[in-house]
């Protein structure tokens, strides 16, 4: 079965072995030393001031981002189930909330932003998605927090890049915060949370707020190469060996570069065949497309065709499927998904199957249609 959901990602080989050596402990200079290179690997990732590893999934450091740089009211954008997410973290940590509520195939606009700033002057953080998950949507995020800081640099911009980060480069100019995630385009079993921090964030930190998820507890650790609890230590090791992986498949740049024509070629070859991407601002993360047959069409990849797509939640169940672009993805195995769309829209009795999309994806990849 080809796993194609938009996280968890597949876990390449060399990463699970280095996964299976045996446990260490997190407080030797054995443990330390790989905490230092995988720091150094995640500092060229990230590009920001400070990087910190949690022990949690994806909203831990959500919730980190919130309660340590948000002390009055948060602007969150809500265009998902993500966004949304931001807003109910706010709210059980007592904080304001504001809320800029879109459709999930649209994203932000840098002008709403900005007004909602000015209308509420108590605003100290906005969180937004890079990518929206949900529906697959990327949000205009770098051009949001240059125009916020532009009227109040004090904001923090906190940039949930947990579907962006290692899938396209980030500018982390205008922003505080840059979350990631270790089951998504890390390719790592789920259970690491990353943050980047600007030098502007780690003084809004201050002492911190919280327990577990206090930033100030795990700055103050993490420089000095060790945790303030009991470190992720085999997830680790998984991230500095997938760090290690990318450097020799050609670098983070390669890495942007192909992520980048292989969603192109996939949007091309499924738009061959009819079919239409569901966001207005398609996120190289992850294809996704919406159709009446959405339901039927991830069934038949799944039970006739060995390929597991991800569908909608929640109103969006049935009316979408997301096929994952993140990570370090063969080709031949992204041609072989969209082949297998077209042999589904073939035995729904939609479309008489021709090899289009695999024709398609392969013109636009190998450059072949300028030929
Ligand atoms: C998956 C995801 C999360 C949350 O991740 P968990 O690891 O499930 O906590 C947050 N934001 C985005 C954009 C995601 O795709």
């Amino acid at each position: 079965m080809l796993l194609f959901t938009p996280g968890p990602t597949p876990v390449p080989e060399s990463v699970r072995l280095a996964m299976a050596t045996p446990t260490l402990h997190h407080r030797t200079p054995e443990f330390e030393a790989i905490f230092k290179e995988t720091r150094e690997l995640l500092f060229k990732l990230f590009n920001t001031d400070e990087v910190i590893m949690l022990a949690s999934s994806g909203t831990g450091a959500m919730e980190a981002a919130v309660t340590n740089l948000c002390h009055d009211t948060l602007l969150s954008v809500n265009s998902g189930k993500f966004g949304e997410r931001f807003g109910k973290i706010a709210k059980a940590h007592g904080l304001n909330n504001v809320e800029i509520k879109h459709a999930w195939d649209t994203p932000a606009t840098v002008e709403e932003v900005v007004e909602a700033v000015k209308a509420n002057p108590s605003l100290d953080a906005i969180a937004i998605q890079v990518s929206e998950s949900a529906g697959g949507l990327r949000h205009p995020v770098e051009a949001i927090a240059k125009a916020v800081k532009t009227i109040n640099p004090n904001i923090m911009i906190i940039a949930d890049g947990i579907t962006a980060v290692g899938v396209e480069p980030i500018d982390v100019l205008h922003i505080d915060c840059l979350i990631a995630g270790s089951q998504k385009a890390l390719m790592l079993p789920p259970g690491l949370s990353i943050l980047g921090l600007s030098n502007a964030a780690i003084k809004k930190v201050g002492e911190g707020k919280g327990y577990y998820l206090n930033l100030a507890s795990e700055i103050k650790k993490q420089s000095q190469n060790t945790t303030a609890y009991t470190a992720a230590t085999t997830l680790i090791i998984g991230l500095g060996a997938i760090l290690k992986e990318i450097e020799q498949n050609g670098g983070l740049d390669t890495l942007y570069a192909d992520t980048a024509l292989r969603a192109k070629a996939t949007a091309k070859a499924l738009e061959a065949i009819g079919l239409h991407l569901y966001p207005h601002t398609p996120a190289l993360s992850m294809s996704t497309i919406d159709d009446n047959n959405a339901k039927e069409i991830r069934d038949l990849l799944k039970t006739d065709f060995g390929v597991n797509v991800a569908g909608g939640q929640d109103h969006l169940k049935g009316k979408i499927f997301r096929i994952n672009q993140m990570g370090l993805i063969e080709p031949y195995e992204m041609v072989a998904v969209v082949n297998a769309v077209e042999l589904a829209l073939d035995r729904l009795g939609r479309r008489a199957f021709d090899g289009t999309a695999s024709r398609v994806f392969h013109e636009i990849y190998y450059a072949l249609e300028s030929k």
